[in-house]
């Protein structure tokens, strides 16, 4: 924690103008509570940390969820707060919101509306992201979840990146651009991770940016929708993560005729090494899917396929006997995936799997439905 209150009620911001030598000298005149629980606190002004406060051991504060602090923490709190403050934003450091009995790590005010930013450096399990989130927008919040840079995010330009699960939760949303934004406290620089294309399980193409923090604003900035020779270099990336997923794939597998994606190549009369360019595309919401789209995408062929369906005749009510059929559960996310894809396949006009369609065509098309619409 930064902030305290002192024996006469007030607040106390350890803000970094204090030296260390004064802070030690406090330490021996002054005593600090919790705002929240009135215990006791400890002021540390070590060299490791920068000086914070911190409960007694066996402390029960509601607070605790930010204790045990990592440097990282209680660092970026503080640059983030000098920032913005600088800015002519009012912004409260860790102010105690008793109604919600939540305190976030900055509280900014902007043409009359509340922000609450929290500046997340430890796994946060769903349910409290969820607690949290709804507690500030009944208030009348809005919150603003600020990643600590992973290691693996620090680049520039086009990188194949893992977003477990608890990361996947701060993915962001402004008119229609999905982004995840990351703050380093070592570089003081913001990293955006946007243009998210799933590839498997955990990983995803983005495209990384960096933001020196002097250069940030408020409200955030947005990443700009990237370029069409930028999305060129994207989808050229695909196809060759397209192409690694497909050898081994079938070299690989061991289920024989019980291998769903197998049997339905072999059912379509498909060449594993001569796949439609319009199999394994990307498209809104393929995240929702476990594995690579080739999958799913070469599965709802062989229903069409099945069914004397054509992606023109196929009908998007039809969609839940997709599932159905080919056992797959069945999700809104997933749906519209699948509703996406066809949607594609009409853009192009698909008829069958025989069709022959331009690199050129297909970029186009994807390039208006992924970038240009966004998902
Ligand atoms: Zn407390």
């Amino acid at each position: 924690m930064l902030v305290a209150m002192t024996e006469q009620q007030q607040l106390f911001h350890l803000t970094s103008k204090y030296p260390l030598d004064e802070l030690q000298k406090l330490k021996k005149q002054q005593s600090f509570f919790c705002p929240q629980c009135k215990e006791q606190l400890l002021l540390k002004a070590g060299q490791i940390k920068i000086p914070h406060f911190a409960h007694q051991k066996n402390s029960e504060c509601d607070s605790l969820f930010s204790e045990g602090e990592s440097a990282a923490h209680l660092l970026g709190k503080q640059q983030l707060f000098h920032h913005f403050s600088n800015l002519q934003l009012r912004t409260v450091l860790e102010p105690y919101l008793p109604q919600l009995q939540q305190r976030p790590d900055l509280l900014l005010t902007f043409k009359n509306r509340q922000y609450a930013v929290e500046f997340q450096c430890s796994p946060i399990a769903k349910p409290s992201f969820q607690q949290r989130t709804s507690g500030y927008l009944h208030a009348n919040i809005t919150p603003i979840w600020i990643l600590h840079t992973p290691d693996k995010f620090k680049g520039t330009g086009i990188l194949k990146v893992s977003i477990n699960h608890t990361n996947t939760q701060f993915i962001q949303q402004y008119k229609k651009q999905k982004f995840l934004i990351t703050y380093d406290v070592k570089s003081k620089t913001f990293y955006y991770i946007s243009n998210l294309i799933h590839l498997h399980k955990l990983q995803y193409f983005a495209v990384v940016k960096k933001l020196p923090l002097s250069q940030q604003r408020f409200p955030l900035l947005v990443p700009e929708k990237i370029s069409k020779s930028q999305f060129h270099l994207l989808l050229k990336n695909y196809r060759k993560y397209r192409e690694y997923y497909i050898h081994p794939r079938l070299l690989l597998s061991k289920k024989g005729v019980n291998d769903q994606f197998f049997r339905s190549i072999y059912e379509l009369r498909l060449t594993m090494t001569d796949l439609p360019i319009f199999l394994g595309i990307p498209v809104c919401n393929t995240h929702a899917f476990n594995q690579f789209c080739i999958e799913w995408q070469v599965g709802f062929f062989h229903f069409m396929d099945y069914h004397a369906l054509t992606p023109k005749t196929m009908n998007e009510r039809a969609i839940p006997y997709f599932f159905k059929w080919s056992k797959l559960e069945l999700t809104d996310e997933r749906k519209a995936a699948v509703e996406h894809y066809l949607a594609i396949l009409r853009h192009l006009n698909i008829e069958q799997l025989g069709e022959n369609i331009t690199e050129e065509q297909l970029f186009n098309v994807l390039y208006d439905e992924l970038v240009a619409f966004g998902c």
